[in-house]
Protein backbone atom coordinates (compact mmCIF):
# COMPACT_ATOMS: atom_id res chain seq x y z
CA UNK A 1 0.00 0.00 0.00
CA UNK A 2 1.34 3.33 -0.59
CA UNK A 3 1.95 5.91 1.70
CA UNK A 4 -1.05 8.09 2.40
CA UNK A 5 -1.19 11.80 0.40
CA UNK A 6 -0.90 14.58 3.04
CA UNK A 7 -1.72 18.35 2.62
CA UNK A 8 2.14 19.04 1.91
CA UNK A 9 2.00 16.57 -0.71
CA UNK A 10 -0.90 18.64 -2.65
CA UNK A 11 0.72 22.16 -1.68
CA UNK A 12 4.18 20.59 -3.69
CA UNK A 13 1.81 19.24 -6.32
CA UNK A 14 0.35 22.44 -7.13
CA UNK A 15 3.25 24.49 -6.80
CA UNK A 16 5.09 21.80 -9.14
CA UNK A 17 2.40 21.91 -11.77
CA UNK A 18 2.43 26.23 -11.73
CA UNK A 19 -1.13 26.53 -10.20
CA UNK A 20 -0.62 28.99 -7.67
CA UNK A 21 -2.67 31.79 -7.71
CA UNK A 22 -4.66 30.12 -10.69
CA UNK A 23 -8.53 30.52 -11.17
CA UNK A 24 -9.39 26.76 -11.47
CA UNK A 25 -12.46 25.16 -12.89
CA UNK A 26 -11.77 22.16 -10.60
CA UNK A 27 -13.13 18.40 -10.97
CA UNK A 28 -11.97 15.89 -8.89
CA UNK A 29 -12.36 11.93 -7.59
CA UNK A 30 -11.19 12.00 -3.59
CA UNK A 31 -10.92 8.25 -4.50
CA UNK A 32 -7.70 8.43 -6.67
CA UNK A 33 -5.57 9.49 -4.38
CA UNK A 34 -5.90 5.97 -2.85
CA UNK A 35 -5.21 6.87 1.32
CA UNK A 36 -5.54 11.14 1.34
CA UNK A 37 -5.14 12.07 5.06
CA UNK A 38 -7.82 14.70 6.06
CA UNK A 39 -9.81 14.19 2.78
CA UNK A 40 -11.44 16.86 0.85
CA UNK A 41 -10.62 19.65 3.45
CA UNK A 42 -6.57 18.68 2.68
CA UNK A 43 -7.66 19.31 -0.82
CA UNK A 44 -9.54 23.01 -0.81
CA UNK A 45 -7.18 23.97 1.87
CA UNK A 46 -4.12 23.64 -0.11
CA UNK A 47 -5.35 25.41 -2.72
CA UNK A 48 -6.82 28.33 -0.73
CA UNK A 49 -3.30 28.29 1.18
CA UNK A 50 -1.60 28.66 -2.36
CA UNK A 51 -3.75 31.77 -3.57
CA UNK A 52 -6.49 29.72 -5.86
CA UNK A 53 -9.87 29.84 -6.93
CA UNK A 54 -11.55 27.19 -7.16
CA UNK A 55 -14.80 27.03 -9.35
CA UNK A 56 -17.11 24.12 -9.08
CA UNK A 57 -19.92 22.48 -9.80
CA UNK A 58 -22.77 21.86 -7.34
CA UNK A 59 -25.75 20.95 -9.43
CA UNK A 60 -29.25 20.31 -7.90
CA UNK A 61 -31.24 18.01 -10.13
CA UNK A 62 -34.33 17.73 -8.41
CA UNK A 63 -35.48 21.32 -8.45
CA UNK A 64 -36.64 20.67 -11.84
CA UNK A 65 -40.06 21.21 -12.92
CA UNK A 66 -42.62 20.47 -15.67
CA UNK A 67 -43.11 23.76 -18.15
CA UNK A 68 -46.02 26.29 -18.20
CA UNK A 69 -48.96 24.54 -19.78
CA UNK A 70 -48.36 24.45 -23.69
CA UNK A 71 -44.72 25.12 -23.50
CA UNK A 72 -42.77 23.83 -25.88
CA UNK A 73 -39.54 23.82 -27.78
CA UNK A 74 -38.42 21.97 -30.37
CA UNK A 75 -34.48 20.29 -30.76
CA UNK A 76 -34.57 20.86 -26.64
CA UNK A 77 -33.17 16.84 -25.73
CA UNK A 78 -36.36 16.41 -24.67
CA UNK A 79 -39.29 15.34 -27.14
CA UNK A 80 -41.61 17.24 -25.00
CA UNK A 81 -41.25 14.97 -21.97
CA UNK A 82 -41.39 16.85 -18.39
CA UNK A 83 -42.63 14.34 -16.23
CA UNK A 84 -42.18 16.40 -13.24
CA UNK A 85 -44.10 16.76 -10.04
CA UNK A 86 -44.78 20.48 -9.34
CA UNK A 87 -46.35 20.22 -5.84
CA UNK A 88 -43.74 18.25 -4.22
CA UNK A 89 -40.39 19.65 -5.48
CA UNK A 90 -37.70 21.86 -2.67
CA UNK A 91 -37.18 25.19 -4.24
CA UNK A 92 -33.17 25.60 -4.82
CA UNK A 93 -31.78 27.86 -2.21
CA UNK A 94 -28.06 29.09 -2.81
CA UNK A 95 -27.69 29.85 0.94
CA UNK A 96 -28.03 25.91 1.73
CA UNK A 97 -25.77 23.13 0.78
CA UNK A 98 -28.08 21.03 -1.10
CA UNK A 99 -26.26 19.66 -4.08
CA UNK A 100 -26.33 16.32 -5.89
CA UNK A 101 -24.27 13.37 -4.20
CA UNK A 102 -22.49 12.52 -7.50
CA UNK A 103 -20.88 16.02 -7.52
CA UNK A 104 -18.68 14.58 -5.08
CA UNK A 105 -16.91 15.26 -1.74
CA UNK A 106 -15.05 18.50 -3.02
CA UNK A 107 -17.61 20.49 -4.14
CA UNK A 108 -19.47 19.66 -1.28
CA UNK A 109 -17.09 20.54 1.16
CA UNK A 110 -16.87 24.01 -0.29
CA UNK A 111 -20.73 24.57 0.09
CA UNK A 112 -20.28 24.03 3.92
CA UNK A 113 -17.64 26.71 3.95
CA UNK A 114 -19.06 29.76 4.90
CA UNK A 115 -16.76 32.21 2.56
CA UNK A 116 -17.96 30.40 -0.58
CA UNK A 117 -20.01 32.13 -3.36
CA UNK A 118 -22.67 30.07 -4.99
CA UNK A 119 -24.40 30.92 -7.55
CA UNK A 120 -28.48 31.01 -7.81
CA UNK A 121 -29.33 28.83 -11.02
CA UNK A 122 -31.83 26.15 -9.56
CA UNK A 123 -30.36 22.74 -11.59
CA UNK A 124 -27.00 24.08 -12.50
CA UNK A 125 -25.33 26.23 -10.01
CA UNK A 126 -21.27 26.96 -9.77
CA UNK A 127 -19.53 27.96 -6.39
CA UNK A 128 -16.79 29.32 -6.18
CA UNK A 129 -14.04 29.76 -3.13
CA UNK A 130 -11.28 32.26 -2.71
CA UNK A 131 -9.95 35.71 -4.30
CA UNK A 132 -11.77 35.44 -7.30
CA UNK A 133 -15.06 33.46 -6.06
CA UNK A 134 -17.28 36.21 -5.86
CA UNK A 135 -16.66 38.12 -9.41
CA UNK A 136 -16.49 34.26 -11.64
CA UNK A 137 -19.82 33.55 -10.03
CA UNK A 138 -21.64 36.63 -10.34
CA UNK A 139 -21.66 35.82 -14.03
CA UNK A 140 -23.84 33.22 -13.77
CA UNK A 141 -27.43 33.86 -14.57
CA UNK A 142 -30.79 31.44 -15.50
CA UNK A 143 -29.76 31.92 -19.12
CA UNK A 144 -26.25 32.38 -18.74
CA UNK A 145 -25.46 29.27 -16.53
CA UNK A 146 -21.81 29.18 -17.81
CA UNK A 147 -21.58 33.00 -17.28
CA UNK A 148 -18.94 31.84 -15.22
CA UNK A 149 -16.42 30.01 -17.66
CA UNK A 150 -17.08 33.33 -19.88
CA UNK A 151 -15.19 35.59 -16.79
CA UNK A 152 -12.38 32.68 -16.84
CA UNK A 153 -12.11 32.19 -20.81
CA UNK A 154 -10.92 35.96 -20.43
CA UNK A 155 -8.46 35.02 -17.88
CA UNK A 156 -5.20 34.02 -19.18
CA UNK A 157 -4.74 32.54 -15.10
CA UNK A 158 -7.42 30.10 -15.56
CA UNK A 159 -6.87 26.69 -16.20
CA UNK A 160 -9.16 22.99 -16.20
CA UNK A 161 -7.37 20.62 -13.32
CA UNK A 162 -9.18 17.08 -13.64
CA UNK A 163 -7.66 14.92 -10.27
CA UNK A 164 -8.67 11.68 -11.00
CA UNK A 165 -11.45 11.91 -13.39
CA UNK A 166 -11.99 11.96 -17.11
CA UNK A 167 -13.60 14.30 -19.87
CA UNK A 168 -16.58 12.62 -19.52
CA UNK A 169 -16.80 15.13 -16.00
CA UNK A 170 -15.60 17.90 -17.51
CA UNK A 171 -18.19 20.42 -17.70
CA UNK A 172 -16.59 23.26 -19.62
CA UNK A 173 -16.68 21.22 -22.49
CA UNK A 174 -20.52 21.92 -22.55
CA UNK A 175 -19.38 25.71 -22.62
CA UNK A 176 -17.08 24.59 -25.34
CA UNK A 177 -19.76 22.90 -27.28
CA UNK A 178 -22.07 26.80 -26.40
CA UNK A 179 -18.84 28.41 -27.59
CA UNK A 180 -19.02 26.14 -30.86
CA UNK A 181 -22.33 27.86 -31.67
CA UNK A 182 -24.64 25.20 -30.10
CA UNK A 183 -27.75 26.84 -28.16
CA UNK A 184 -28.02 24.86 -24.57
CA UNK A 185 -31.58 23.19 -23.79
CA UNK A 186 -34.11 24.94 -21.22
CA UNK A 187 -35.50 23.47 -18.33
CA UNK A 188 -37.84 24.98 -15.91
CA UNK A 189 -37.24 24.66 -12.57
CA UNK A 190 -38.18 26.04 -8.81
CA UNK A 191 -36.53 28.00 -6.45
CA UNK A 192 -37.13 28.27 -2.82
CA UNK A 193 -39.57 31.17 -3.14
CA UNK A 194 -41.80 28.78 -5.29
CA UNK A 195 -40.93 30.99 -8.09
CA UNK A 196 -40.81 28.56 -11.45
CA UNK A 197 -38.09 29.58 -14.09
CA UNK A 198 -36.78 28.88 -17.11
CA UNK A 199 -33.47 27.99 -17.20
CA UNK A 200 -30.50 27.08 -19.53
CA UNK A 201 -28.41 23.48 -18.79
CA UNK A 202 -25.59 21.27 -20.14
CA UNK A 203 -26.24 18.20 -22.18
CA UNK A 204 -25.22 14.73 -21.80
CA UNK A 205 -21.65 14.24 -21.76
CA UNK A 206 -20.79 10.57 -21.91
CA UNK A 207 -19.53 11.20 -24.93
CA UNK A 208 -16.48 13.45 -23.94
CA UNK A 209 -13.64 10.70 -23.62
CA UNK A 210 -13.80 11.17 -27.14
CA UNK A 211 -11.87 14.42 -27.03
CA UNK A 212 -9.15 12.74 -25.24
CA UNK A 213 -6.69 12.40 -28.53
CA UNK A 214 -7.69 16.23 -29.46
CA UNK A 215 -6.56 18.22 -25.95
CA UNK A 216 -3.68 15.65 -25.48
CA UNK A 217 -1.27 18.37 -27.27
CA UNK A 218 -2.61 20.94 -24.58
CA UNK A 219 -2.72 18.97 -21.62
CA UNK A 220 -0.06 18.37 -18.82
CA UNK A 221 -0.37 15.64 -16.42
CA UNK A 222 1.11 14.44 -12.95
CA UNK A 223 1.15 12.01 -10.35
CA UNK A 224 0.30 12.97 -7.02
CA UNK A 225 0.13 9.84 -4.99
CA UNK A 226 -1.91 7.40 -6.84
CA UNK A 227 -3.82 10.06 -8.32
CA UNK A 228 -3.12 11.47 -12.04
CA UNK A 229 -3.93 15.44 -12.65
CA UNK A 230 -4.42 16.37 -16.12
CA UNK A 231 -4.24 20.12 -16.07
CA UNK A 232 -5.21 22.28 -19.89
CA UNK A 233 -5.13 25.90 -19.69
CA UNK A 234 -8.59 27.05 -19.76
CA UNK A 235 -9.17 29.60 -23.22
CA UNK A 236 -6.54 27.13 -25.60
CA UNK A 237 -8.70 24.07 -23.51
CA UNK A 238 -12.44 25.29 -24.96
CA UNK A 239 -11.30 27.04 -28.02
CA UNK A 240 -9.64 23.66 -29.00
CA UNK A 241 -12.92 21.87 -28.23
CA UNK A 242 -15.28 24.85 -30.10
CA UNK A 243 -13.13 24.29 -33.22
CA UNK A 244 -12.93 20.49 -33.32
CA UNK A 245 -16.73 20.47 -32.26
CA UNK A 246 -17.41 22.78 -35.48
CA UNK A 247 -15.54 20.00 -38.09
CA UNK A 248 -16.75 16.89 -36.71
CA UNK A 249 -20.23 17.47 -35.10
CA UNK A 250 -20.77 14.06 -33.56
CA UNK A 251 -17.82 13.75 -31.55
CA UNK A 252 -19.74 14.77 -28.55
CA UNK A 253 -22.15 12.17 -29.24
CA UNK A 254 -22.12 9.32 -26.71
CA UNK A 255 -22.27 5.64 -27.52
CA UNK A 256 -25.86 5.27 -26.85
CA UNK A 257 -27.29 5.43 -30.65
CA UNK A 258 -30.95 6.58 -28.76
CA UNK A 259 -29.59 9.53 -27.01
CA UNK A 260 -32.35 11.92 -27.24
CA UNK A 261 -30.11 14.76 -25.55
CA UNK A 262 -26.94 14.35 -28.16
CA UNK A 263 -28.96 13.63 -31.06
CA UNK A 264 -30.70 17.60 -30.63
CA UNK A 265 -26.91 18.95 -29.51
CA UNK A 266 -25.37 17.83 -32.53
CA UNK A 267 -27.73 19.15 -34.55
CA UNK A 268 -26.98 23.03 -32.84
CA UNK A 269 -29.62 22.60 -30.10
CA UNK A 270 -33.06 24.26 -29.08
CA UNK A 271 -34.78 26.22 -31.94
CA UNK A 272 -35.08 29.30 -30.05
CA UNK A 273 -36.15 31.65 -33.09
CA UNK A 274 -39.73 28.92 -33.54
CA UNK A 275 -40.40 29.19 -30.04
CA UNK A 276 -43.83 29.12 -29.60
CA UNK A 277 -44.17 31.36 -26.58
CA UNK A 278 -42.02 34.21 -27.36
ZN1 LIG B 1 -25.74 11.07 -24.87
Amino acid sequence: MNMPTTYADVVRAIESAGLVDRVIALHSSLKSFGHLEGGAETVVRAFLDTGCTLVVPTFTYGCQVSPPPGWTLAQNGDEGRHPFDMEHVTGFDSASPMIERSMGAVPAYILSLRARVRGDHPLNSFAAIGPQAAEIIAAQGMLNVYGPYKKMITRSDAYVLLIGVGLTRTTPIHFGEEQSGRRLFRRWAKQADGKVMEVEVGSCSDGFNHFDPVVNGIEKTIQVGDSQWRIFPFKPFIDTIAAVINQTPTITHCDDPDCIRCRDMVLGGPLLSARNNS
